[in-house]
């Protein structure tokens, strides 16, 4: 017998996702899943999962362990957001409004908005203001399912704000219960003060940005914005090659707003994420799944942008390219912290299946962030974090409905409106 301290007790369905990951074509939509299953947790780590009868059997619980009913629910891994810009300062609403009323991006950032205004907002703001900004945001992401988290940098695009961002992360990653995955995005913009001297800027990040972050242990990634009239495929491959001998991986915002060689670059630099991806083509999907390359899209952002398509996930699914989703929670166009919604997006707006989405939210999210060992999938041994949803798979689409009934982190019920008892 094995001790156990918490148990989800009899779903309706348990949707593992258990298996190799990252998950590509035809197993891109394989969720494993088990009918009448529990789920039993020690110290976090999962001891068993299975027909909730066999792990009755194996298991003893503790004294003070928790039991959670979860008649009918369905169990899923919990979400894994592998993109978001959630560490700012700064509000942007009113552009969201002005878009809304016609105007271009192009416009807006023309009148003083867009990014470089998060960027003033940002350099003024203490470490402590951006740390009690983003903790009702990732609060908000959690009670959505969302229990581990990739955030970037990108707002200081000066060395002493890059580094006040990654230390609000760090701070934040002590002070809730989402687990953070910290990215450098030092280049995301050419700061205004640089737009005559942009190799000055590429320098600056990767000859002093860069190694100060390596120094203080801040990052784990290493992320540029590679498009047209951002930073070239020549420039990001410079900025992501030179984070690589510092232990940052490379990870790129590809082929957003135009085919920009963003996919390519990701697959020569060897990035584990290439991010975006709305204007794919079919050489670059090759190039990505030739090189092992997890496309994470973000249909919220096209959504909120009014871009009028979304990346080709279908294609990018048939040619062997895992498909991860994430929320691209940011200020200027990423209003919902919420995964159930980018899902939904995902299957009636890209054309994927509700087990696909799943897949891509949890278990190839997961792999987005090189974290399979630990998370993505409900598997002995990895940490206890899962979503149980009111009804089966398909109740996430009914997007407003509190459909999310409970979210349990390293094995603790942190959100939700389902109780627990004690044994
Ligand atoms: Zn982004």
């Amino acid at each position: 017998m094995t001790r156990a301290d918490i148990l989800i007790d009899h779903a309706d369905s348990v949707a593992t996702c258990r298996g190799p990951a990252p998950r590509a074509g035809r197993a891109q939509g394989d969720i494993a899943a088990i009918p009448g299953a529990s789920v039993a947790a020690w110290r976090g780590r999962i001891v068993a999962v299975g027909p909730a009868d066999e792990v009755a059997r194996s298991v003893t619980l503790e004294p003070d362990a928790v039991v959670v009913d979860a008649r009918g629910t369905t169990v899923v891994p919990g979400f894994v957001d592998a993109h978001t810009h959630v560490v700012f300062a700064g509000d942007r609403r009113e552009e969201l409004t002005r878009r809304l009323a016609g105007a271009t991006y192009a416009e807006i950032a023309a009148a003083g908005g867009g990014i470089v205004r998060t960027v003033t907002a940002t350099r003024e703001a203490s470490e402590a203001a951006l740390v009690e900004a983003a903790l009702p945001r990732l609060a908000d992401a959690l009670a959505q399912g969302t229990t581990t988290c990739e955030v970037k940098s990108g707002y200081g695009l000066d060395t002493a704000t890059e580094l006040k961002m990654l230390r609000a992360i760090r701070t934040l990653a002590a002070r809730q219960p989402v687990d953070l995955s910290p990215t450098f995005m030092g280049a995301h913009e050419i700061p205004v003060e640089y737009r005559d001297r942009r190799a000055a800027y590429v320098r600056l990040v990767i000859d002093e940005m860069l190694p100060a972050v390596a120094r203080e242990g801040l990052a784990e990634w290493n992320d540029v914005f590679c498009e047209s009239g951002v930073f070239t495929p020549a420039e990001s491959r410079a900025i992501l090659d030179a984070g690589k001998p510092l232990g940052l991986r490379p990870r790129i915002h590809a082929d957003e707003l135009a085919l920009s060689g963003g996919a390519m670059t990701a697959a020569a630099v060897g990035a584990v994420s290439a991010d975006h991806l709305i204007h794919v083509d079919e050489a670059g999907a090759t190039a990505l799944a030739d090189a092992g390359v997890v496309a994470t899209l973000l249909p919220a952002a096209a959504f909120f942008l009014k871009l009028g398509r979304y990346a080709p996930a279908r294609l990018l699914i048939g040619r062997g390219v895992p498909v991860a989703l994430a929320t691209d929670m940011n200020p200027g166009g990423g209003f919902s912290p919420s995964m159930p919604f980018v899902i939904a997006l995902a299957a009636f707006g890209m054309g994927m299946t509700l087990e696909e989405a799943l897949v891509a939210a949890t278990v190839n999210g997961a792999a987005a962030l090189r974290r399979s060992h630990d998370i993505g999938s409900l598997e002995d041994g990895k940490l206890l974090d899962c979503v149980l949803i009111d009804g089966t798979l398909a109740d996430l689409a009914r997007i407003g409905a509190p459909v999310v009934a409970g979210v349990v982190k390293r094995g603790r019920l942190v959100a939700g409106r389902l109780g627990s008892s004690r044994v």
